[in-house]
């Protein structure tokens, strides 16, 4: 059977062209998602260059460099002009990823329009949801607003709203307002401590707390396939774990159990580790983040989001 001498694995490995051929997990800009920041100021990132923030002026002459690079999938995150208890910003029609959307939607009808459906940016608290007299980040409060948000993203043109605060029902609720529009939901987001550059420039870090009362626990599997299970009864279109490669258990868990298209989020803290690796010489980042994202793709994931997207398409 298979002994050694006569099989010997090296001889596959033996050029690149049968090395290509014979690769079993694809990486391509086309599974790739890339996170974008809209805000009042913009602030370029030196150190993590894919987490810049942009107005929304210079968000379309990104999205057009994007666009020429191949990257054709964008997720929208948005910093107000002012954050109230309820996060009301989130909603209104002339908010910061409302414009954005018209914008962009005007200009790029080929580009995907992704938004990340959250409070956490807009409350002035920093919580996912309405906070309560008791202190308590309240469920069934905080969906109303979160449905009235991905509403209003839809109205302004977004094609996909991707719900990430982690209440019970939200997906449903959304559903029954948005018929027509696919929900990709967070299904599976853990209280990590990789969203930590993200926090900084988004500015949405809880103003008291964690985020443990409604993030899932990094220590249980079985519970984020629940998670995903319930997104998929209420209506969801993919579903999506986050983070990425601390949870590639996870990833390879939900790939097995269901058959929607799976998402996973390669988090900022995770793109920061790498380029603050490369930065002091100890890796070299093109090879380490390809490296990474085929490892998230193996596991499972048909999409990936990854403040790496720009920067992989100009490397190819
Ligand atoms: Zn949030």
């Amino acid at each position: 059977m298979s002994a050694f001498p006569a099989t010997r694995l090296r001889r596959l490995r033996r050029t690149a062209v049968l090395r290509d051929l014979v690769r079993e997990t694809s990486l391509s800009v086309d599974d790739l998602v890339m996170p974008l920041f809209v805000a009042p100021e913009a602030l370029p990132n030196e150190r993590l260059p894919g987490m810049a923030r942009h107005t929304v002026y210079s968000v379309v002459q990104e999205c057009e460099e994007l666009l020429r690079l191949g990257v054709k999938s964008v997720i929208l995150f948005g910093l107000p002009d002012g954050k109230d208890e309820e996060g009301s910003g989130a909603w209104v029609e002339d908010g910061v990823i409302q414009r954005a959307l018209r914008a962009l939607r005007a200009r790029f009808p080929e580009l995907l329009l992704m938004t990340d459906v959250c409070l956490c940016e807009y409350t002035s608290h920093g919580h996912c949801g309405v906070v309560n007299a008791s202190g308590d980040v309240d469920n069934d409060a905080s969906i109303d607003l979160i449905v009235r948000t991905a509403v209003s993203h839809v109205e302004a043109g977004a094609d996909v709203v991707c719900p990430s605060d982690m209440m019970d029902g939200r997906v449903g609720a959304m559903r029954e307002q948005l018929p027509d529009t696919p929900i990709i939901a967070y299904s599976a987001k853990y209280a990590s401590a990789f969203y930590g550059p993200f926090r900084e420039v988004a500015d949405s870090a809880p103003e008291f707390g964690d985020r443990r009362g409604y993030q899932m626990d990094p220590g249980n599997v079985r519970e984020a396939l629940r998670e995903c299970e319930q997104d998929i009864a209420e209506g969801a279109d993919m579903i999506m774990i986050k983070p990425a490669l601390p949870y590639l258990d996870v990833i390879r868990a939900a790939r097995d159990r269901f058959d929607l298209p799976l998402g996973a989020y390669n988090v900022s803290g995770e793109y920061a580790m790498v380029k603050a690796a490369a930065a002091a010489g100890d890796l070299d980042e093109r090879v380490a983040a390809i490296e990474c994202l085929t490892a998230i793709r193996r596991a499972g994931a048909d999409l990936v989001f990854t403040y790496w997207a720009k920067e992989f398409a100009s490397w190819r």
